[in-house]
This record gives structure tokens, sequence and C-alpha cells, in this order.
């Protein structure tokens, strides 16, 4: 027998792909066969709950019995996901005769195709057969999978090679959250396109040692050193990412937190469409809840909160340009979560108070949460802006009020 396997990419689009069994290596496999568009017919006397949802919800279809050889009627593959070596060589068998290759989960020698090990980046599928060893596998996966996460040339991008680039330009923007502080808090998507960027026009809030990493040749543009007052800057970001894009350029967008949670990524994101520009949006992780899970403090809780709000408290509460009902806000009793509050702090507190708040309801403030630098005060409503003052916490911070601040407190 030949060692070698010949490795194949299939295209399962529309095609009927047998899974026998309704176990833990049936409910690992499936997931894969249906990204891939198969048509999955699983046929098991019992499934696990995980099967049974996506039966539920239409996504394959289940013969709830033993197989018999008819099931193979129509299909390109079959994966035998069972334990039992007997009834497992039958499927085998039949799959033989019929020139249907078949997977076997219970026996790699007897099996006529093997799964192999997968890392998916975008577009890119990268599998690794270990000359039917699993472990050797995965093994060599993960090292090829840690390879791409880190690597510092552009690999993946389309067409960079042959220079030529897919639509029109193949510029793009891309409007990335970087999540909260912590550099491993950004998505697995926005890293990816991090790493394939061209441009990146990056916050002062985004984490730096995101940036450490990018390829030299990147060019960088610092959102934060823009001159001209902040709508004027806008308006300068904005034109940024649309000439660059035009210009046919990867930009990515990088933002701190989540890109549409007091970001001005919607702004950018009609900027861009305005002028043709192909955008996409990646949420991240958002400070308004980041911060308060890394002080501890659960946005809510059963028992305790059935609502958190997130406002931002960059207006003071008596201005005209405020939008903020704060006198409504007073009268919830869930989680509020203020974002820019630190200098309008005390005039927040007092009109919470003023409007019915209780002046003991627990507050947190959390400066520059999840990065090495992290501070938290705990306080009261009617005593927080002055603990501020004191302790002298500076922006960024996220100020919490609600019981949920002292609800996971031994
Ligand atoms: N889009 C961001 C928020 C931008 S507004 C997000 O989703 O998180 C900027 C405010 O966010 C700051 O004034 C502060 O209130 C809050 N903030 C952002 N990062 C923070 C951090 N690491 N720690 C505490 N507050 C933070």
């Amino acid at each position: 027998m030949s060692a070698n396997p010949y490795p194949l990419g299939l295209r399962l689009d529309g095609r009927q792909v047998v899974v026998v069994g309704g176990g833990a290596v049936a409910t690992r496999r499936v997931p894969a066969l249906l990204d891939a568009g198969a048509d999955v017919l699983l046929v098991a006397p019992e499934l696990t709950p995980a099967l049974q949802a996506r039966v539920d919800a239409g996504r394959l279809r289940w013969v709830p019995r033993r197989f018999v050889p008819e099931d193979l009627d129509g299909a390109w593959l079959v994966q035998v996901a069972i334990d039992d070596p007997a009834a497992a060589a039958a499927v085998s068998a039949v799959a033989d005769e019929r020139r249907i290759f078949c997977v076997r989960a219970d026996d790699r020698a007897a099996a006529t195709a093997w799964t192999p090990a997968v890392t998916r980046q975008g577009p890119v599928t990268v599998a690794v057969l270990g000359g039917g060893d699993p472990r050797r596998a995965m093994t060599v996966r993960d090292a090829i999978r840690d390879l791409l996460a880190a690597r510092k040339g552009p690999l993946l991008t389309p067409g960079v090679e042959e220079g030529a680039l897919p639509n029109s330009t193949g510029g793009r923007v891309a409007l990335v959250g970087s999540g909260p502080g912590d550099p491993e808090l950004i998505t697995v998507k926005g890293w990816r396109l991090l790493t394939e960027a061209d441009v990146v026009v990056a916050d002062r809030l985004v984490p730096g040692l995101l940036l450490d990493e990018l390829r030299p040749d990147v060019e960088l543009v610092d959102a934060s050193k823009i001159p001209y007052g902040p709508s004027r800057a806008q308006e300068e970001i904005n034109q940024i990412l649309v000439d660059r894009a035009l210009a046919g350029a990867a930009v990515v967008r990088l933002k701190g937190g989540d890109p549409y949670v007091f970001g001005r990524g919607g702004e950018e994101l009609l900027a861009c469409a305005a002028a043709g520009v192909p955008v996409t949006v990646v949420p991240g992780v958002t400070s308004s809840i980041a911060a308060p899970a890394a002080a501890g403090i659960p946005v809510t809780h059963r028992g305790v909160a059935h609502e958190f709000t997130v406002v931002s408290g960059h207006v003071a509460p008596d201005s005209p340009a405020s939008l903020v009902r704060w006198d409504a806000l007073a009268g919830l009793r869930g989680t509020l979560v203020i974002l820019m509050g630190l200098k309008n702090l005390a005039a927040i507190a007092e009109t919470l108070i003023a409007h019915g708040r209780s002046p003991q309801t627990p507050a947190a403030v959390v400066q520059e949460a999840t990065t090495g630098t992290q501070r938290v005060l705990r306080s009261t409503l009617e005593a927080v802006a002055a603990d501020v003052h004191t302790a002298e916490v500076r922006p960024p911070a996220v100020v919490v009020v609600g019981d949920v601040v002292g609800a996971l407190d031994a």
C-alpha cells in the first residue's frame, strides 16, 4: 500500500455527504461539512444535543435509525463516526462497492480518505495530513497557524505576488475595533485584517503593542496627531481613508473598543460608501463592558440587574447640547456605564441623585482597563466624584453605577 495520500479540496456545495453516527466525532465533523455547503444526511439512532440543534434549525437531515446500504444513494462522500468496528466496516464495504470515498474515525488504515488537520485564515485553508498520524498533523498545523498569525509579510493578501489586484484597484477599508487595551482582546478577524493592511490609521486608545507588530513597510497614520479641531480632523481622517483606498491600498481604520460605540465609525463608513470604497466593519470588545469586567464587575447579574445602559458623559447634563435624559436614567434600577465621564462626573452624580437615584448606590471607576496600568476605585454615587479627584484618576476611565458593583464580592 502506498503511504502517500493524494490531497484534494472537495467542493461539496449542494452535494450529499452521509455521516454515520451521532456522537462526539460527528459533532466535530459536521460543522465543517455544513460550512462547505454539503447536503448532510445524518444516520444515527441518537444525536448529541449540538447535532440535534442543527437538525432542529433545518441545517441537516437526520434519519433516526441504524445504517442501511440505501443511505448511500446519491452520496459523494461518507464519514463513518461510530466506534463499533463491525458496523463501521459494513458501511465501509458498501461505500467501496459504490466507489464512494469513506472517512473512518475507528480505523484510519481501513479508510479510503483522511480528514486533515485544518487551519483557516480568511479565504485560505491550510490542510495537513500527518502520514496517518493525526497527532503529528495537529502539531504541524498548530505551528503553521502560529506562523500565519505572527507572519511579517503579506503572505495571504490576494494577488500581491502577481502584482495584480482583484477588482478595479482592490482598495478597501476595514473599520476594526481593537478592543479596550489588552492587545490580545482584538478579534481574530481584526487581527488578520491588520496583518494584511498596507495602511493603518490608528487612534490614541488602540493598544500600542498591536502597532508594534506591523510590518515596516506599512504606512501608519496616527489619527490622534492630526492638527485642526475635532470635526475638521474627522474630515481629514475620512479623506485619508478614501484617498488611500482609491489608490489601491488595503486600509485598516483601527479604533479603540468597538468602532460604533462613541467611535465615529458610522461617519467613516458613510464617507467611504459615498466615495464608492468597499468598507467592512469588524466589531470590537467595547470598554463599556470589558472595563467593568476587568474590575470584577458583571454589567448584568441574575437577581441584581436586568439592564445596562451605556452613556457618554462628555457633555455636561445641564448643557443645551446634551442629548441625554439624565432625569430618566436616574429612574432606572439597573447598571449605568458612563464613558468619557470624568470631567463632568460631579454634575452627573448630582443630577442622578436629584432625580431619585440613591446616593448610596455603589459606583466604581476603572482607569486604563485591561492594561498593565489598570486602576480600580470603588465608591458610592454621592462620593465618587470627590474620590476620583483625590485619587487623581485620569482618562481613559469608565464609571459604573449600580448594585452590580458589589455583586461578586464575597
Ligand atoms: N469605542 C470605544 C469608546 C470610545 S470613547 C469603546 O467601545 O470602548 C472613549 C472612552 O472609552 C474613554 O473616555 C473611556 O471612557 C472609555 N475607554 C476606552 N478604553 C478604555 C480603557 N481601557 N479603560 C477605561 N476606559 C476606557
